[in-house]
């Protein structure tokens, strides 16, 4: 794809990596890339923090009026990092809410940070005034519909496919930032939480969770046009629809439905802890996920924290 200008996101302080990529696509148009396909883009803190740098950047540049979220490699995101091999807290100059107390006993530590890191940020990108466009390809599992719910418009190639199994496979009832409903409808956001089974493209158009689904050749161009052309229309304007649409979301309980499913979802890692010892059910992940998570268990029981 025409790309005028490619430079690397700011880094947040000590962290070497570069996971997330910052482009100037075309003019008025950002594309910030998920840039971590041999972990097919799970998602850290490096790339949390990585991805809000970018956001920000992007957001404060008075000459971009659109973004454009895209992923490197096949897929867009495999989810959360579960590796836990990445710091698990940000540094106080990276965060963006005051909660703080990472370092808290028993719950508090890890709840804080599931409250920054999955769900506040979150909305924080989901509530950042410019148009955000999605491009998806491949598979994106659980914490991955949280980075591609956020933007305002998805448009995905038709390979690609999406599944949230914290339910069906970790004993949690649905990713943090709790958005089901209100992106597949009622029925079908049972159904994609009961089962944990995929959904595809097609059905997703169906259900309007998506703007469009494009061969996958198509996607990247698909995208920047249509980038271009909300370009076109005025940056102030776009911000004040934008904030329109999201508000009358709000005022459909969207937020506070998200906060009494992110309690719920606390209740899930919490049962987990008492019957498992820690905040997922491992029991039918991947011998390769399930053996880090172990590790991190003893590490967590040696040091008292997670
Ligand atoms: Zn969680």
């Amino acid at each position: 794809m025409p790309e005028q200008h490619q430079k690397t996101a700011e880094a947040p302080p000590d962290v070497a990596p570069t996971q997330v990529r910052y482009e100037v696509a075309a003019p008025k148009v950002a594309r910030i890339v998920l840039d971590r396909a041999e972990k097919r883009n799970a998602q850290g803190t490096i790339m949390t923090y990585q991805l809000d740098a970018a956001m920000r950047r992007a957001c404060h540049d008075d000459e971009i009026s659109v973004i454009i979220l895209a992923a490197a490699g096949d897929h867009f995101s495999a989810g959360h990092d579960l590796s836990m091999t990445e710091p698990r807290t940000p540094s106080s100059s990276e965060r963006v809410t005051l909660w703080g107390e990472y370092g808290g006993s028993g719950w508090e530590g890890p709840y804080s940070r599931e409250k920054e890191v999955y769900l506040e940020i979150t909305e924080r990108w989901r509530n950042a005034p410019k148009p955000v466009i999605a491009e998806v390809q491949g598979s994106v599992i659980s914490g991955g519909l949280m980075l591609m719910w956020m933007c305002d418009l998805i448009v995905c190639s038709a390979d690609a496919r999406f599944r949230d199994n914290t339910g069906s496979d970790m004993g949690v009832p649905g990713v943090e930032f709790f958005n089901h409903p209100y992106e597949l409808g009622v029925r079908k956001a049972k159904e994609f939480l009961f089962t944990g089974g995929w959904m595809t493209a097609a059905d997703a158009l169906a259900c309007g969770m998506v703007n469009h689904v494009v061969p996958r050749d198509q996607l990247s161009a698909k995208v920047l046009d249509l980038a271009i052309n909300i370009a076109h229309t005025d940056r102030f304007t776009l911000k004040l629809m934008k904030e329109s649409v999201n508000n009358a979301q709000d005022e459909m309980g969207r937020r506070q439905a998200m906060r009494t499913a992110f309690a719920n979802h606390q209740i899930g890692h919490l049962q987990n802890m008492l019957l498992h010892g820690f905040p997922i059910d491992t029991s039918r992940l991947p011998d390769s996920v399930r053996l880090n998570l172990e590790r991190a268990v003893k590490n967590w029981k040696a040091t008292g924290r997670p």
